[in-house]
C-alpha cells in the first residue's frame, strides 16, 4: 500500500515536516491535495486572488513532482468525498499531514481521522507551520499564556537549534510513488476566474537588518510582505525564524513570535474568533452605521491615512501593519462599529489573511483582546499620519486627490467628538 501525504497550507516539497516523515516511512508516498468545496463555494469573489495563488502553487508542486517521476493527485470536492475517491482508487496503508489549527480545520481533521481509522488507516499529523505548537510554550502551571511578553520569554528559553533546523526532505525524494494522476480541475470548473494580481515574492532578507527602524513607515518598503507565503506554506517558518535568530536585529523574530502567540491564543480560546477575549467588551453598544461602514470600506472617510490604507487593501490585498492598526482603531473606536465587521472585511480582502493574527490584531485595536491597547488610548488619525507618513509619500500614492484639499471629502466624523463618544460607550459597558 501507499502512504498518502495530504497537502493543505504547506505547499512545498522542501523542509516540510509531515512530508518528511511520510517519505521516511519507506512506503511509496502519494501526494494529494483537495480543493475544498466547503471553503471555495463560500467565497463570494469569484476572482479571489488567494484561490489563484493556491492554484499556481499547486501547479508548481505538480510540475516538480512530475520531474521526480511522481505526480500530485488533485481533487475538487468536500474533504470527505475526496478521501473516498482516493481510498477507492488506491491501496492506502497510511496517511500523513501537518497540523492545521483553525477551528474549521481542526473539526475537519477530526472527522477525516475518524473515518480513516474506521478503515484501519492512521492519520499521522505533524507540527510544521510554527516553531512551537499550541502546547509547547505554556506557563509553569500548564495553562496558556495570555500576555505576550512572558510568552515570548518562555518561547526564547525553550528554543534550541533543533527547532530551527530544516527537514532534509530531498534525501528521500526517491520514495515518491511513481504514478500519473488525472488532469487537475481547472479554475473555471471550480467556478473561479484567474486573478491578475501580482503576488509578493519570497524575499525577506533585504528588510531584516533595518526592520525595527523601517517597519512602521508605510511609505517605504520596510516590511517583507511574505505573509501570503507563510499562510500557504510556500516558505518554511524554520527558515525565517532561523535567519531571525542569527540576525543582530531581533525585531523580526519578535514579530514571528507574535504570530505564534496569536495562534496559541486562538487555539486555547476558540470563542475569541467572534467574541471578545475580555467578555465585558461584548456589552459595548456599537453604533454600527452601515453608511459609515461602507465609507470606511471604500476609503472615503475623509481621513487620508485611513483612506489610503483601505484603498491599498482593496487594490492589492495588502495593507501595511501600522495602517492596519490605524484603520482598525478608527472603525472600532471613532466610528463605534463592531470590530467583527472589520475583521470580516479584512478576512475577505487580505492575501495574508490568518484568522489568529487578524482576530488578534482587531481585538488589540478594539481594546478587547489579550495584550490590548487600553480603551482610553484612542489613535488620533492625524497625529498617526504626521508621525508615520510625515512626507505624505504613502498618502500621495493612494489618495492622490488629497493634494487638492477642495476635492477631498470632509471627515465623516469629528475625531474629538468620536473620542468622547467612544470613552462613554466603553465606560458604560465596562463599569456595569
Ligand atoms: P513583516 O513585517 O515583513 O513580518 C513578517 C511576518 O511576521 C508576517 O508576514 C507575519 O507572518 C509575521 N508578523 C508580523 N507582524 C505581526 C503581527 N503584528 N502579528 C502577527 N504576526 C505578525 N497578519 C497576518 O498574517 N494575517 C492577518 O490576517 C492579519 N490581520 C491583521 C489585522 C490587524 C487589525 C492588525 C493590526 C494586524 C494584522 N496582522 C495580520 C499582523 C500584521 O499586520 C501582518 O502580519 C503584517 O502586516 C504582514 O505584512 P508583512 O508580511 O510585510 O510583515
Amino acid at each position: 500500500g501507499v502512504a498518502v501525504f495530504w497537502f493543505r497550507r504547506d505547499l512545498r516539497l522542501e523542509d516540510n515536516a509531515g512530508l518528511y516523515y511520510a517519505l521516511k516511512s519507506g512506503k511509496p508516498v502519494l501526494p494529494f491535495f483537495i480543493f475544498d468545496k466547503e471553503i471555495l463555494d463560500d467565497l463570494k469573489d469569484k476572482d479571489d486572488a488567494r484561490v489563484t495563488f493556491i492554484y499556481q502553487a499547486i501547479e508548481e508542486l505538480k510540475a516538480a513532482l512530475k520531474k521526480l517521476g511522481s505526480d500530485l493527485l488533485v481533487v475538487y470536492d468536500t474533504p470527505e468525498y475526496a478521501w473516498k475517491k482516493v481510498l477507492e482508487k488506491y491501496s492506502v496503508a497510511e496517511a500523513y499531514t501537518n497540523h492545521d489549527y483553525e477551528p474549521y480545520a481542526a473539526q475537519r481533521d477530526t472527522q477525516i481521522a475518524a473515518s480513516l481509522k474506521g478503515r484501519g488507516i492512521a492519520l499521522k499529523t505533524y507540527k510544521d507551520q510554527v516553531i512551537f505548537d499550541r502546547g509547547e510554550v505554556l506557563k509553569d502551571d500548564s495553562k496558556p499564556y495570555t500576555v505576550f511578553t512572558p510568552y515570548k520569554r518562555k518561547w526564547l528559553e525553550t528554543l534550541k537549534p533543533f527547532y530551527l533546523t530544516a527537514y532534509p526532505n530531498k534525501k528521500y525524494f526517491k520514495n515518491f510513488y511513481l504514478f500519473e494522476a488525472p488532469a487537475m480541475p481547472t479554475l473555471k470548473e471550480m467556478g473561479f476566474v484567474k486573478s491578475d494580481r501580482v503576488f509578493p515574492d519570497k524575499e525577506y532578507r533585504d528588510v531584516m537588518d533595518d526592520y525595527s527602524k523601517t517597519r512602521d513607515y508605510p511609505g517605504i518598503k520596510g516590511t517583507s510582505r511574505i505573509g501570503i507565503h507563510l499562510r500557504f506554506g510556500t516558505v518554511s517558518i524554520r527558515q525565517l525564524a532561523s535567519d531571525g535568530n542569527s540576525c543582530n536585529e531581533k525585531t523580526w523574530l519578535n514579530e514571528l513570535i507574535w504570530r505564534e502567540f496569536y495562534m496559541m491564543v486562538l487555539y486555547h480560546f476558540p470563542q475569541t474568533m467572534d467574541h471578545a477575549f475580555r467578555p465585558e467588551y461584548d456589552r459595548i453598544q456599537w453604533v454600527n452605521d452601515e453608511k459609515q461602514f461602507e465609507a470606511w470600506c471604500k476609503g472615503e472617510t475623509g481621513y487620508p491615512i485611513v483612506d489610503a490604507g483601505m484603498r491599498e487593501l482593496n487594490a492589492t490585498g495588502y495593507m501595511h501593519n501600522r495602517v492596519r492598526m490605524i484603520t482598525a482603531s478608527f472603525l472600532s473606536k471613532d466610528l463605534l462599529i463592531d470590530w467583527r465587521w472589520g475583521e470580516h472585511y479584512f478576512a475577505q480582502k487580505l492575501l495574508d489573511y490568518e484568522m489568529a493574527s487578524n482576530v488578534g490584531g482587531w481585538q488589540w485595536a478594539a481594546g478587547s483582546g489579550t495584550d490590548a491597547a487600553p480603551y482610553f488610548r484612542i489613535f488620533n488619525p492625524e497625529s498617526q499620519q504626521k508621525k508615520f507618513d510625515p512626507d505624505l509619500k504613502y498618502i500621495k500614492k493612494w489618495v492622490p486627490e488629497y493634494a487638492d484639499f477642495t476635492k477631498y471629502p470632509r471627515p465623516i466624523v469629528d475625531h474629538k467628538f468620536a473620542r468622547e463618544r467612544c470613552l462613554k460607550a466603553f465606560k458604560a459597558a465596562l463599569n456595569r
